[in-house]
Order: structure tokens, then sequence, then C-alpha cells
């Protein structure tokens, strides 16, 4: 078994759409970026990436191809699933967002659902936690949000 961690942040502007795990969260802000600006799935990508030791988000999906302009972050992180399937399998996944606000937890379950989906995993072996920085900090602000995403892979039979 393989393990991998990947990180992400993201600048939240105002009128912004705010995708965190695939999910639509209501908010006056959202993430600047190039695709739909989905920081913990960028966070998991990377993660998955760096378990097999095959690059990085930014080689596989570069911001500078006007092909991701607005990308929907499902979509590669099924692609970077896909990429990785005839070795690898992933076995489970534990993720931390930092987020000042909106409170998070009312989203989480299906956060879970639609990453396992992607993953072609249970949602039991799919864990997302969110946590805020205490008003302290670009994040603690409402400037930011930040992922933290660990993955364990398995060899593909
Ligand atoms: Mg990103």
């Amino acid at each position: 078994m393989r393990i991998g961690q990947g990180w992400d942040l993201h600048r939240l502007e105002k009128g912004r759409p705010l995708i965190i795990g695939g999910v639509t969260v209501p908010f006056e802000k959202g993430c600047a970026a190039h695709s739909d600006g989905d920081v913990l799935i960028h966070a998991l990508i990377d993660a998955l990436l760096g378990a097999a030791a095959e690059g990085n988000i930014g080689i596989l999906f570069p911001d500078s191809d006007p092909q991701y302009k607005n990308a929907d972050s499902r979509e590669l992180l099924r692609e970077t699933v896909k990429r990785l399937s005839p070795r690898w399998k992933t076995v489970n996944v534990d993720a931390t967002v930092v987020l000042q606000a909106p409170k998070l937890n009312p989203f989480i379950d299906e956060m879970r659902s639609r990453l396992a989906a992607d993953l072609n995993l249970d949602t039991a072996a799919v864990s997302i936690k969110p946590k805020t920085h205490e008003k302290i900090g670009s994040v603690g602000r409402g400037e930011a949000v930040e992922a933290f995403v660990s993955v364990l892979i398995a060899p593909a039979e």
C-alpha cells in the first residue's frame, strides 16, 4: 500500500460560486480559480497523484490550458482515478477543509457520497472534517479556504 497527501488553498471572492467536494454551498463568496475552484477535490487529486508518485495536478491539468477553464473538478478527479486505475485503487480518504464560514456540516454527507462515487469507493471509506481557522490569518478572516487530504492506495487486482 502507498500513502499520499495533498493540500490546496483558494482565495474567496464575492459573486463566485462556492463549490467544495462537488457540492455547491450557498454563500456570498466563492473560489477565485481557473477551474470551478473546488479546493477539496484539487487537494484530493494531488494526494492520489502523490501516493502513486505520478506528478501533480498542475502537470496533469495545467491552468494555462483553456480546456480547463471553469472545468468541473469532479471530471478531473474521475480522469485522475481512470489514469491510476490500471495500477492502483483507492482504499480510503481522510480530508480536512478549513473555512471560517459558512458551516459545512450540513453538506458533508453529500460531499462524501459524491467523492465516493467518483473514487469507486463506499461512502464509509471517505471522511471529510470541517474546521474553522479561529478568526485569525487569511483563512480566519474569510479571505481563503484550505483543504488537506490523505489517501491510501493499494495495487489494483
Ligand atoms: Mg486549486
